[in-house]
This record gives C-alpha cells, structure tokens and sequence, in this order.
C-alpha cells in the first residue's frame, strides 16, 4: 500500500544543490526518521516526498507510481504540521473534518471519520471547543487527527514535537507510537532529537549536506555507525 521510493532525487535551489542524488526505498508501514544537523536537508527531503516542493532531476514513487509531477493531494499522503496551523476561529470538530468538507465529502462520512479519529487519540470530549481552550498536547492531536481522518497511505511528520515542552514530548512520543501500530500506515518523521529517533524509527536516515551518511536499524547505527559524523549523531558512545 504505502510503500515509498526515491530514485536519485535532487534539489537545486538556483545555483545550490541541497539534496544529492537520493536512493532511497521505503516499504509499506515502515517507521522511517529523518535525522541530522539543521540545514542538512531533512525537511527539503520531506516536503518533495510530500509534493510541497519540485524535484529537480530523479524521480519519487509512491505504490510504484511515478508520482514525480503530481501535486500534493493527488498523492495520498498527508504532512502533518505544528499544532499551531490549526484554524484558531474552528471547533476542534472543523479543523478535523475540514480536509474532508473541502474535497466534498457528505456530512455523514465526515462525521464518523471525524468521530474515529476522535477516538483514536482520545479528544472525544474536547470537540466542540476551539484550539485556544485546549492544552499543547491536545493541540497537537487535533493536528494528527486532521490527517487521520484522510486515510493517507503515509503521514510526513516535519519535527512535529519540536514546540511542546519536555513532558509533553515524552507523552506525543508514545502517542505517535500507538497511532503507527494502530494504523500500520507508513510514516516518516523528520527530528533532531534522538531519542524521538531511536525509539520512534524501524530505520534512521541520517543526512549530512543533503546526501545520505547511512541508513539503518536504530541498534545498528548504534552499535556500527559508518563513520564518525553518524556515531557523534547517534550518540554512541566512544
Ligand atoms: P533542515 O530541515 O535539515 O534543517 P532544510 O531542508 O530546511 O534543512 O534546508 C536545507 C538547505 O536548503 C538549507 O541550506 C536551506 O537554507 C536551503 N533552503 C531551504 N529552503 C530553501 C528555499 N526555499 N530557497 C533557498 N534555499 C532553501
Ligand atoms: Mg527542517
């Protein structure tokens, strides 16, 4: 179903290439991270998976289709953004159902999507209120549920912890977690911090200067990384 592939994948902005010749393939319900130093080229890498942004050369394949020239939502997957792109003037209920409300879907569908999504991340009780009269966490699964309620085949998270405070990343962490093995959708996720990395990833991407510096199980780069700008990443100790 969600199987994702890259096939040398480049990204020119002008004269600056900032993803190099990407391979890169990604099988249906994998958890896949993203990781490495701030302007290495992890979102620039996500958002041409998502279609957000042009692929110079190489090609992206998404159930083995060339999906290359389509745009976003001709894509069937969904990026989920910071919890502070929800609608503030909207119930939770509309900011989840809006996706669907705007491709047209009848009222009855967009109910019980929404009432599904609902309770996968426990915010039945918080539907009729507005962003600003939720917590940051709930925020944040309101964000989520926006996408669930898609039915994407992969959810692109661009570091979507990165603005909550250390508990709550903890506890968006786990939520995250859950929300794979319940949906078994392909997710990759794009982080700075490692542990989000370690315990999140069936394998880690780490990027440096928009190439690949290894690909692998977390254990694995753990224990063998490729060289010493991946062991300094990971955190491994010397
Ligand atoms: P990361 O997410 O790893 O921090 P980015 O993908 O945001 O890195 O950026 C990778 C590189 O591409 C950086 O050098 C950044 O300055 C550059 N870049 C990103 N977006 C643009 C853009 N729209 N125009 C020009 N350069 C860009
Ligand atoms: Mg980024």
């Amino acid at each position: 179903m969600g199987s994702i592939e890259l096939r040398g994948a480049e990204k020119w902005f002008g004269e600056a290439q900032v993803i190099k010749g990407i391979d890169l393939t990604i099988a249906d319900g994998e958890f896949v991270v993203f990781v490495g130093p701030s302007g290495c080229g992890k979102s620039t890498l996500l958002r041409m998976i998502g279609g957000l942004e042009e692929t110079s050369r190489g090609q992206i394949l998404i159930e083995g289709r060339d999906v290359t020239a389509e745009p976003p939502y001709r894509r069937g997957l969904t990026m989920v953004f910071q919890s502070y792109a929800l609608y503030p003037h909207m119930s939770v209920r509309d900011n989840m159902g809006f996706a669907l409300k705007a491709a047209g879907r009848p009222r009855a569908e967009i109910e019980e999507k929404v009432r599904k999504a609902a309770e996968i991340l426990r915010l039945e009780p918080y539907l009729d209120r507005r962003p600003k009269d939720l917590s940051g966490g709930q925020r944040q699964r309101v964000a989520i549920g926006r996408s669930i309620v898609r039915e994407p085949t992969a959810f692109l998270f661009d570091e979507p912890l990165s603005n909550l405070d250390a508990a709550l990343r903890v506890e968006m962490r786990l939520e995250i977690a859950k929300l794979h093995q319940r949906l078994g959708a392909t997710m990759i996720y794009v982080t700075h911090d490692q542990v989000e990395a370690m315990t999140l990833a069936d394998r880690i991407v780490v990027l440096e200067f928009g190439t690949i510096a290894q690909v692998g199980a977390p254990r694995e780069l753990y224990e063998r990384p490729a060289n010493l700008f991946v062991a300094q990443f990971i955190g491994s100790p010397s």
